[in-house]
């Protein structure tokens, strides 16, 4: 059985990641294997024994990883996860996996190539001007985006898919191998694809909007790639 590595954040001592992710790795005939972050001075070398990489939702990524100090707007963060996450992005990417961020996921994977996020998107973008943190129920969108025509994702969803929001941070300077393929109507990066194709990172959270068969596809094209 091929496995898909899903990783997962700390926090009261407890380990959280996303249900929503493991089952739809489970549906898809996949073995989840969810990977505990470990804390700096324990790191070992990353593994990678596994057929692909989702990287979960979670907290906030300490800004110290693309060189800035922390703002009065960041909230929770976990320097030990996001250490972990990118030595494990960049141990894939150099065995050739196929990688796919989830929220939190899309922005550590552009932080470990060398790109940066808006620390808090409303007190540092005035041009954001629709709501981002959803008031409603993930499983309900909240507003549309832009999808690039001729990239992957459009293949898979469209062009002008309605999607969830939950993040008040996003993508500020995309890293130099990756390409923006959606925006939100006020501008904010909602995904981005690597050159090579085997990367792809969403800003909102796919394996929630149950009620929408295309969202279900972004996992299934994520999964053929899977040699
Ligand atoms: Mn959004």
């Amino acid at each position: 059985m091929k496995k898909i590595a899903l990783t997962a954040g700390i926090k009261d001592n407890q380990l959280f990641t996303n249900r929503a992710l493991v089952d739809v790795i489970a549906k898809n005939g996949f073995l989840p294997i969810v990977l505990a972050p470990v804390s700096l001075k324990a790191m070992p070398e990353p593994l990678t024994d596994f057929d692909g990489l989702i990287l979960s939702d979670g907290d906030d990524i300490t800004p110290i990883f693309y060189n800035e100090e922390p703002l009065p707007e960041l909230k929770v963060t976990d320097p030990h996860r996001d250490q972990y996450e990118i030595n494990l992005i960049k141990a894939s990417h150099e065995a050739g996996l196929p990688i796919l961020g989830i929220g939190r996921g899309m922005q550590i994977l552009n932080v470990a190539f060398g790109g940066s996020l808006f620390q808090d998107i409303y007190g540092q973008n005035s041009g954001a001007g629709i709501q981002h943190v959803q008031a409603s129920n993930l499983s309900l969108p909240a507003h549309h985006v832009n999808v690039t025509p001729e990239s992957q994702l459009a293949q898979v969803i469209g062009n002008h898919p309605y999607v969830n929001s939950l993040h008040h941070q996003a993508i500020k300077k995309v890293a130099d191998n990756f390409n923006i393929v959606a925006t939100a109507p006020d501008g904010i990066i909602e995904s981005i694809e690597s050159s090579d194709g085997l990367m792809q990172g969403i800003q909102w959270r796919p394996e929630e909007l149950s009620s929408d068969e295309s969202q279900a596809k972004i996992f299934t094209s994520f999964f053929n790639k899977i040699k």
